[in-house]
């Protein structure tokens, strides 16, 4: 593999990074995931307007331009020689003294190696999740800090399921860990609006709900969840994952109708977005 640090390329062994870099000292980084379909980046101009959108907040000055970044990334692929390619951006604060500072001397990373897809039962017959007290800081943000989401992971995997959804301190559903979260009841659809990331799949879901049912971007009480009839996780690698249980609640006939129709539309988006391209 070969990992793209600040404008040239190292083999997995020597891709190596300061241990005074803030993003390891403070978990104070930036990243993106993004995907191909067939050799071609998809969404590309959104991740990246997310990722500035993040560098913005957390004050973190990216030394490269959008175009610059696009051509960074489309080289990572290229020299893997990859088609289906996975592509985790990272931008830390880079190296610093040992207290806090906004001062930036980035480090950018682009890891790119094969995309392997979920399961197909995944799709097929949906995932089960349990529901995590947990917040992230800063939730806008696609921070290198993800403590919170890794003792929630492992939760749901000490609990045989496949995510937690996050409730916050207040008792809403929030997101996935690496996910959005929607849900469906009588033909409409519902997801959290406030303290999650601004997921690009969840704009696309979002697109393609309004032309098939009624949806409500709104606040949604974790008791609430379980009276559901339909409930799915979308996010980059897995597009929309369907949800057969969420704790003790078994979802019957997972993917329901709803969920379907919106799977069958996403594959449309995607070829749309490439037939414009081309
Ligand atoms: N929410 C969180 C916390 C995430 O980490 C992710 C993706 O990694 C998402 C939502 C979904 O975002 P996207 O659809 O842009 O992949």
């Amino acid at each position: 593999m070969h990992i793209f640090i600040n404008g040239k390329f190292y083999s997995e062994k020597d891709a190596n990074i300061s241990v005074f870099d803030h993003g390891f000292l403070y978990g104070d980084g930036i990243f993106e995931t993004l995907r191909t379909y067939n050799g071609k980046l998809f969404k590309i101009d959104e991740h990246l307007g997310r990722l500035f959108h993040s560098a913005r907040l957390v004050k973190l000055q990216i030394p490269l331009t959008k175009k610059q970044l696009k051509q960074a990334i489309i080289s990572a692929i290229k020299k893997n020689c990859l088609k289906e390619a996975y592509i985790r951006l990272t931008i830390s604060r880079g190296k610093g003294e040992l207290r806090y500072s906004i001062e930036s001397n980035p480090n950018i990373v682009i890891i790119a190696k094969e995309f392997i897809p979920y399961k197909k039962d995944t799709h097929e017959k949906g995932i089960s999740v349990i529901t995590c007290n947990s917040e992230r800081v800063l939730p806008e943000v696609k921070s290198t800090s993800c403590m919170p989401l890794v003792l929630a992971k492992s939760k749901a995997t000490k609990n045989g399921c496949f995510d937690a959804i996050l409730v916050d301190r207040s008792g809403f559903v929030t997101e996935g860990t690496v996910s959005n979260v929607f849900f469906v009841k009588n033909n409409a659809i519902y997801t959290p609006k406030e303290n999650i990331l601004q997921g690009i799949t969840r704009g696309i879901v979002i697109k393609i709900a309004k032309k098939i049912a009624k949806i409500s971007e709104t606040k949604i009480k974790k008791e609430k969840i379980y009276s559901f009839d339909e409930c799915f996780l979308t996010n980059t690698s897995g597009e929309i994952v369907p949800v057969n249980k969420i704790d003790d609640k078994i979802i019957k006939n997972a993917p329901g109708a709803i969920t379907k129709k919106i799977m069958e539309e996403f594959k449309k988006e995607v070829e749309n977005y490439y037939a414009k391209r081309s």
